[in-house]
């Protein structure tokens, strides 16, 4: 039938799908799948999409996780992270520890601490073992829980931790946030930062910290001090001094730019509530139809960006009246955004608290700026490390 484009399947008139001509050639479940591709009204060229990234394009990393999504979905858990469950995430976010606890935490948990491993993966460290045991390679499993030297430590915690077996930072939250009050993730997040202080401590200044000293620490970093007695049993229900943990909403403020030949540059900020930068990031994608198409397409990356950062609170802040407004509507399905609002108004499950608001520009002036940049930096994304 010299079927050999897409565009074959195409009406040579409007652009639109020659129905007949699909339902005929394929079978009925991928002709449906094919018809409910929503087609733009202006050509474009063709290009291939992978569908499990924003920016279209394959890389090993991204088909693994979409197999282990597909599979997460197959087994009808949270839609985030590898093994993190939503519930898990929130845990983390209000746990009873200062925010930089929680951050520290929140790093370990991405691994995404600049660990030696990590760094000399990256050809920054000549040497990725631990500068503290020199035993083993500098993991942030490693350097945050199972270094020999930070053994007694741990048993020592009010936590008495002992660990028989080691795992994966994110299977080791996994097993202990699940039964634990928000009051012992805070005790936990507390001494990770602490540790993670010593450690650059000692890298960087040269002090060496007793274990007591990182204890020490650990304890002031508290909030609500309500450890002030250590309890015996680190799992015991502490419903008497439980006390509602402050909720963390994030800013995003997300922008793009556009060239004239249509090429988007997308930038993105992430703050806490006391305006300290979690992270940034920037992507490019071409071609993008319409300025309005490129804040929507934007729009959507930085949810899924969000998400993928473990994000559970968010407030999203856009300059794009237009966009602004659709979303307001609620309702659509003419526009040609619609294929992607709908898409966006799906990834809202991945969020506890979502909000959306409009910022005049110079309130989004930092996004805008990075949006222009991503046409000379291209996709990169920051991850503010901990002070
Ligand atoms: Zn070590």
């Amino acid at each position: 039938m010299n079927i050999n484009f897409v565009s074959h399947l195409m009406l040579p008139t409007n652009g639109g799908w020659n129905r007949e001509l699909v339902d005929y050639v394929c079978w009925p479940p991928t002709a449906r799948a094919i018809l409910a591709i929503p087609l733009p009204l202006q050509p474009g060229e063709d290009g291939f999409f992978w569908v499990a990234t924003t920016d279209g394009r394959y890389s090993s990393k991204t088909g693994y996780q979409f197999i282990c999504n597909e599979r997460l979905a197959n087994q009808a858990s949270s839609s985030l992270g590898p093994s993190m469950s939503a519930s898990l995430w929130n845990k983390l976010w209000r746990a009873d520890a200062v925010s930089t606890c929680r951050e520290t935490a929140w790093r370990a948990c991405l691994d995404i601490l600049p660990v030696r491993t990590e760094l000399h993966r990256r050809g920054v460290a000549p040497d990725p073992s631990c500068p503290w045991c020199l035993d083993a390679p500098e993991t942030v499993e490693h350097t945050l829980l199972y270094c020999p030297r930070l053994r007694p430590m741990w048993f020592a915690s009010p936590l008495g931790l002992r660990f028989d077996v080691e795992s994966s930072m994110q299977d080791f939250l996994a097993g202990f946030l699940v039964d634990v009050d928000f009051v012992a993730a805070g005790v936990l997040f507390a001494t990770f930062y602490s540790v993670w202080q010593a450690r650059k401590d000692f890298l960087f200044r040269s002090s060496s910290s007793t274990l007591e000293q990182i204890l020490v620490r650990a304890s002031r970093l508290r909030p609500s001090r309500v450890l002030a007695q250590p309890p015996t049993i680190p799992r015991a229900p502490l419903a008497s001094s439980w006390r509602k943990p402050a909720i963390c909403i994030f800013n995003l403020n997300f922008d793009a730019a556009l060239t004239t030949s249509h090429e988007a540059g997308f930038g993105l900020i992430a703050r806490d509530k006391e305006g300290e930068i979690l992270a940034a990031a920037t992507s490019i994608l071409e071609p993008v139809l319409s300025p309005i198409m490129a804040e929507a397409l934007c729009f959507r990356w930085a949810l899924g960006l969000a998400s993928e950062l473990g994000f559970r609170r968010v407030c999203m802040e856009t300059d794009c009246l237009g966009l602004f407004n659709y979303w307001r509507q609620r309702e659509g399905a003419s526009s040609h955004l619609e294929t992607v609002v709908r898409d966006f108004r799906f990834m809202l499950s991945n969020f506890d608290v979502f909000d959306f608001s409009f910022v005049r520009k110079i309130g989004n002036a930092v996004a805008d700026a990075l949006a222009k940049l991503a046409f000379r930096l291209g996709s990169l994304v920051w991850i503010e490390e901990s002070s």
